[in-house]
């Protein structure tokens, strides 16, 4: 300590950048060294952003990376242990713009304050160095700014824990929180369940042990997250999560929040655990923590969500994926509500028929539901809003937001008072909106002026006589101001210089400000000795007097005082809006709620959607059905959508077992380009719509519930994780036939193209009878493989279908329309002129094609009968020809039968004709 007391240390905010240490110095740390090492070692994996006056600078390799990654320069300041220190420095003023920049590359940022005023360093003597301490690590999944967050998407910090069971029955217990809205859920699932789980989540970043993040199996799934952080055994030690669950929530024993399994609450408190952490103390406040129970949503592998493009498309961009087609809420709020359902369906279909029947309201009553979207426009993201202000980094502007967003409940309250009958969802809303107590609007409405400063230190956010004291303080700085006045006018006549003007800004405080020709006079005798000189710039010359130095102090302290007094209503305003802090978030929740039942509504009415039947039968049949998204893509182009039906209900109850008859397996050929891709993703994406309880682009949709949905197209490139397509191709495969119930929807497109034609299409053949024989789901499945067609006469559950062209003039037609039976041929040839091959080359395409279809004919089927020997393959030429299988002409039969327009014997007779059809066996 004497050594270094020894040593010449400068004040140090205002030590230059290259200040030279003598070479005795240079093998010393300085004090400030000193404890910039000590914070730095404190918070390893860190960016520390130290706080320096106006600055938070970096130094060393975080001063590297962060010139690196946001292209700022790199410096140098001072040496240590005789080797220069880079530095790079940020404005105070701009710091949320890097900070977002640098979590965006996937950093975390500690961010380091002054926490007393340098005056109070000197005063302990002129080589101490200012106080300092870590007040916030910003990290991905803890951020609360809006210029930090999307206004549309929740930001969910995950927490996965592991119970090790004995092979194979590992648990993982996952706790997600949104610290910006006050979410957190809690659920448990099984190893192989977790990419799924993961893919709904969608985190921003995860915590998990050091062990779990170098686990063998799960730690490859977990790093390709966005960003995860491996943290010590504590925080998921499962002995004290209870008690660190009680402590954040400030209650004595944990029954009062919510049952959860010692693996949820393990998660649960790793997750609070951290959040204390980043927040170093201040605790945003949390809904209690809500428990998924399993098999509540509708499971769907992230496999399936990028290739249905349930929120992106397989480019990455939104525009173009379901929810972007189906997005039409207004409030941030109520966008991410829309981006939670659509990422979880439900399979409760009575949970289902209650979002259903508050959109069927809003269908039904066009006045209230426009009224009620106009009210939404002025309803603010109250939750954010909430959340910043219980962090301690809100702003007057959020205090409005809550304002307006009270005003808005009660316009909205009213409004929905005129619904005839509001159903239970509508209901609960109207309660919850009259939860906030309306004294606190007009408590802000009167504290609040019009015009509001984004931060609160920038002061005048309170209104004119909403306090005495800050109107006394006010008009003493105002006063001040008009003494300003008449000085500069004494000056000017002192001076003769007309145009001399006082002026203020952040560095010289008030001065006198002339142009330059008028400089001179002002530094020459006698003038110089009320005008000191300050500064030079191109045009100006700038002074200033004893007397303005005095003011100046004057004014900066009534405008001190001004300043504190509207920082205490502020502090008193937000502990009131935390006091009300549940009943906000209920009211913000509503809000949500009824955006996106009007914006589905609205969407239903714009494009036509009914209200499906959704049931706990295994049934499927759509009339009418439309994809969302290429049809809005085609009306934009003024192209119309051809609508297709599609049923995958089961043919006939089966007796015996107790099981209900299973689905239908659809086999949907025809050439490229004729619409087969389109007409398997919009049944999916019809059940799924159903299922987050909106309408559907159909004429009429009925769907058993569905517990998961897999989607695979073959061949999909991956070349990112380094696995040939065609191995991606059957690891997908492998978990649908591996995983799909009787309760699944399964889409495959063209399942078994990645690879030579014989081993794809024996690949596809299996593939499907342990579809119809194992799992036992409805199914759609399109090929290019015309000898899967054959299937369906030794498959009584599997059908044909086509999607009908037509040839003209030579080209090929598309028209869109699926029916029964099977394509005639692939017209490869002809969409390949009609994208533009060389017509030399059609025409010996066209050759070729002939010679080899004569060749193939015989060669064909005998092999696949070798390769195949549980079915023998009729030859191409008969499975063209072949005649509808007898299950096939039964269902016809039966299709064609209308019982209410039959007399009794009519009855009897179709009844004979139907048990004749029956096989003969
Ligand atoms: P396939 O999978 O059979 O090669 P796609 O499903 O990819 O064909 O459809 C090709 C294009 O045809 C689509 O991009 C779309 O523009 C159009 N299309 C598909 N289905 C329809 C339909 N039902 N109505 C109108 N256009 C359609
Ligand atoms: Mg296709």
């Amino acid at each position: 300590m004497t050594i270094q007391q020894s040593i010449p240390v400068p004040p140090e905010a205002v030590q230059p950048a290259d200040a030279a240490p003598s070479a005795e110095a240079a093998a010393r740390v300085t004090p400030m060294m000193e404890q910039y090492l000590e914070i730095k070692a404190a918070n390893p994996g860190l960016l520390l952003f130290y706080r320096m006056g106006d600055f938070y600078e970096l130094f060393f390799e975080d001063a590297e990376i962060a010139s690196k990654t946001l292209g700022i320069v790199l410096t140098k300041r001072g040496k240590h242990q005789g080797v220069d220190i880079p530095m790079c420095g940020v404005p105070v003023e701009r710091s949320e713009d890097y900070l977002h920049r640098l979590i965006e590359a996937g950093h975390r940022v500690a961010v380091c304050e002054q926490t007393e005023d340098p005056a109070a360093a000197r005063a302990r003597g002129n080589k101490s160095v200012v106080r300092r301490d870590v007040v916030r690590l910003v990290t991905p999944g803890t951020l609360t700014e809006d210029t930090l967050l999307d206004a549309r998407t929740n930001n969910y910090l995950l927490a996965i824990a592991r119970a090790r069971g004995s092979a194979g029955t590992d648990r993982i217990g996952l706790a997600w929180i949104d610290i910006s809205t006050a979410e957190f859920i809690v659920t448990e699932c099984a190893t192989g369940e977790l990419a799924a789980t993961l893919s709904r989540i969608n985190p921003n970043e995860a915590i998990v042990t050091d062990a779990l993040y170098g686990d063998l199996e799960l730690g490859p799934l977990l790093r390709e997250l966005p960003a995860v952080t491996p943290l010590t055994r504590d925080f998921f030690d499962s002995a004290t999560s209870e008690r660190r669950l009680c402590d954040y929530f400030a209650v004595a024993t944990m029954d009062g929040l919510s049952a959860m399994s010692r693996l949820e609450a393990t998660a649960a408190a790793a997750a609070v655990t951290y959040i204390d952490r980043t927040q170093v103390g201040k605790r945003p406040p949390l809904s209690p923590p809500s428990r998924e129970a399993a098999g509540t949503t509708m499971a769907i592998d992230p496999a399936t969500r990028a290739n249905l493009e349930l929120t992106r498309t397989l480019s990455g961009e939104r525009r173009g994926s379901l929810l972007d087609a189906i997005d039409c809420t207004i409030t941030p709020a109520g966008s991410r509500l829309l981006a939670q359902r659509l990422a979880a369906p439900l399979t409760d279909s009575a949970a289902i028929a209650r979002r259903l029947d508050a959109i069927a309201a809003f269908v039904a009553d066009s006045a209230v539901r426009d009224d009620v979207r106009t009210t939404l426009r002025a309803a603010p993201d109250m939750s954010r809003a909430l959340a910043r202000l219980s962090v301690g980094r809100g702003g007057p502007r959020d205090l409005a937001g809550l304002r307006d967003g009270i005003l808005a409940a009660d316009a909205a309250l009213a409004q929905l008072a005129r619904l005839e009958n509001p159903p239970p969802e509508i209901a609960a809303v109207m309660e919850a909106l009259r939860r906030p107590s309306r004294e606190l609007a007009r408590e802000f409405e009167r504290a609040l002026s019009e015009q509001l400063p984004l931060i609160k230190r920038d002061g005048g956010f309170v209104r004119e006589s909403y306090e005495p004291a800050l109107d006394e303080a006010r008009n003493l700085r105002d006063a001040s101001r008009l003494v300003v006045a008449a000085m500069q006018a004494r000056y000017a006549d002192l001076t003769g210089v007309k145009g001399l003007k006082i002026r203020h800004n952040n560095v010289l405080g008030y001065f006198v400000e002339v142009t330059a020709q008028h400089g001179d006079k002002l530094m020459a005798p006698p003038l110089n000795a009320t005008f000191i000189h300050r500064q030079t710039l191109a045009g100006q010359t700038r002074f200033t007097t004893a007397e303005l130095g005095e003011i100046e102090a004057k004014i900066a302290n009534a405008g001190d005082r001004a300043l504190g007094l509207e920082l205490e209503i502020f502090e008193r305003l937000s502990a009131m809006v935390l006091a009300a802090s549940d009943d906000l978030r209920a009211a913000a929740h509503a809000f949500a709620i009824l955006d996106v039942a009007t914006a589905l509504a609205k969407l239903a009415v714009d494009d036509n959607y009914v209200r499906p039947e959704v049931d706990g039968s295994l049934g499927f049949a759509i009339e009418g059905g439309r994809h969302p998204v290429v049809e809005q893509a085609l009306k934009r182009d003024g192209q119309p959508f051809i609508a297709n039906a599609c049923d995958l209900s089961p043919v006939s109850p089966q007796a015996g077992e107790g099981r209900m008859g299973a689905g239908q397996i659809w086999l949907i050929t025809g050439p490229n380009m004729a619409g087969k891709s389109t007409f398997l993703r919009q049944n999916a994406l019809i059940a799924l719509l159903a299922q987050i309880g909106s309408f559907v682009p159909a004429a009429r949709a009925r769907i058993g519930i569905v517990d998961r949905l897999f989607s695979r197209v073959g061949a999909a490139d991956d070349l990112a994780r380094g696995r040939s397509t065609f191995m991606v191709e059957m690891v997908e495969t492998a978990v649908i036939l591996n995983q799909a119930s009787e309760r699944s929807l399964v889409i495959l497109d063209e399942i078994g193209r990645g690879t030579a034609t014989f081993d794809g299409l024996s690949i596809a053949w299996a593939a499907i009878e342990h579809l119809h024989e194992a799992n036992r789901c409805r199914a759609l499945f399109a090929t290019h493989y015309h000898e899967l067609t054959a299937l369906s006469a030794k498959l009584p559950r599997m059908f044909n279908a086509t999607v009908r062209v037509k040839e003209w003039q030579g080209d090929v037609v598309f028209l869109h329309e699926v029916l029964p039976g099977s394509a005639d041929r692939s017209y490869g040839i002809q969409v390949a002129k009609l994208a533009g091959l060389p017509a030399p080359v059609i025409a010996r395409a066209k050759s070729v094609l002939a010679k080899l279809e004569a060749q193939d004919r015989g060669q064909t089927a005998r092999a696949l009968a070798d390769d195949l020997p549980l079915f023998a393959v009729p030859s191409r030429a008969a499975t063209e020809a072949a005649p509808p299988s007898e299950a096939e002409q039964l269902i016809e039969a039966l299709k064609a039968l209308h019982p209410d327009e039959l007399s009794p014997r009519e009855a009897l007779e179709a009844l004979y004709a139907l048990k004749a059809k029956l096989p003969k066996s």
